[in-house]
């Protein structure tokens, strides 16, 4: 990761879903940059393994639930919440919480410390966006559907942001909103209802398992290798002159799910035969970020293809599945 122009050195921050995959990246770089690192997690997805061979505090605690500390934090990062759409269909109050009263209880610690705080938020809030705004900018304000399957995610995400900017505007706080895209790489869940394409499609062809590729595989994702996204989040969390910003963070490269199913099938030799299911409704057709202001404010642009990020994936499966 790039250090310069950003610096965490004595920084105290605390992160919230910090043993979930993007929040224990952002703890392995913080103590790596020299932060003191508070993470608290309920490990409703992240898991104790993702952090155990970190130097930080551990809470283990729901921050839809108040909570107090001694310390005084410079940074609060809220990245706590449930991701995967399969998630969505089993904990939608959980993740409506973790993003409605999780926030307002991280906004009020930031508040109490006079800390900066960071909202991770995500290309979601944009829903399925109207063609003509593809590549997404900022400024458009998403076509979600508010009683859909998805709707305790993106519209519990959209909340979230309304949150930072009232305690912003209220409160004159330092703030700063993260919409990320979709994200790979070594941590991501796989199993279950926690796995998402890349490392579900990962697992089905290193096993042998059929491929699912849902609908026909034209819809499209822009997919970010984990290092690159996090490099853009902590550029946006460190840096003076984001304060009040609002910034897409994602590879502005569109794929296929088809054209991942089939790369994913190449780089692993795999004898998987890809196998076409249902659709699920409201799933967006087209996603990929416009990162001009990214590019500009944060000097900040993804470094890792799909083609390398995905071996570097599949190698961390193969030694870890
Ligand atoms: N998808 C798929 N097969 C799977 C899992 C997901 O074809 O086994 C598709 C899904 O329908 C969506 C895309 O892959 O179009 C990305 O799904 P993911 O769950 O990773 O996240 P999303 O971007 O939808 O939040």
């Amino acid at each position: 990761m790039k250090k310069e122009g950003i610096s965490f050195e004595g920084k105290n921050v605390l992160v919230t879903g910090g043993a979930g995959f993007l929040g224990s990246w952002i703890c392995d770089v913080l103590v790596h940059q020299g932060a003191k690192v508070t993470c608290v997690d309920n490990f409703a997805s992240g898991l104790a393994k993702n952090i155990e061979h970190l130097k930080i505090k551990f809470i283990e605690h729901d921050i839809s639930k108040p909570i107090e500390f001694d310390e005084k934090f410079d940074l609060v990062m809220h990245l706590a919440s449930r991701a995967s759409p399969f998630e969505f269909a089993r904990y939608p109050i959980q993740i409506l919480k973790a993003n409605t009263l999780g926030i307002w209880v991280a906004l009020g610690i930031a508040k109490k410390h006079k800390a900066r705080f960071l909202y991770t938020s995500t290309s979601e809030i944009y829903g399925d966006p109207d063609p003509r705004f593809i590549p997404t900018p900022e400024s458009y304000n998403g076509n979600v559907n508010p009683t859909g399957p998805r709707s305790c995610y993106d519209e519990a995400k959209r909340a979230g942001e309304a949150f930072v900017k009232a305690y912003e505007l209220q409160h004159g706080m330092d703030t700063r909103i993260v919409r990320i895209f979709n994200t790979y790489g070594p941590r991501m869940r796989a199993g279950d209802i926690y796995g998402r394409v890349v490392s579900r499609f990962i697992e089905q062809a290193l096993s042998g398992k059929p491929i699912t590729v849902f609908g026909g595989g034209s819809q499209t994702r822009s997919f970010t290798y984990v290092t690159d996204e996090i490099e853009g989040i902590l550029r946006l969390a460190a840096l003076d002159e984001a304060e009040g910003e609002v910034v897409n963070i994602g590879s502005d490269k569109e794929t296929s799910i088809l054209e991942l199913a089939k790369m994913i099938k190449k780089l692993t030799n795999s004898p998987s035969e890809i196998v076409f299911q249902p659709l699920p409704k409201d799933d967006p057709r087209r996603r990929c970020p416009d990162i001009t202001k990214a590019k500009k404010l944060l000097k900040w642009k993804p470094g890792v293809s799909l083609e390398e990020g995905l071996r570097k994936t599949i190698a961390w499966y193969e030694a870890n599945l």
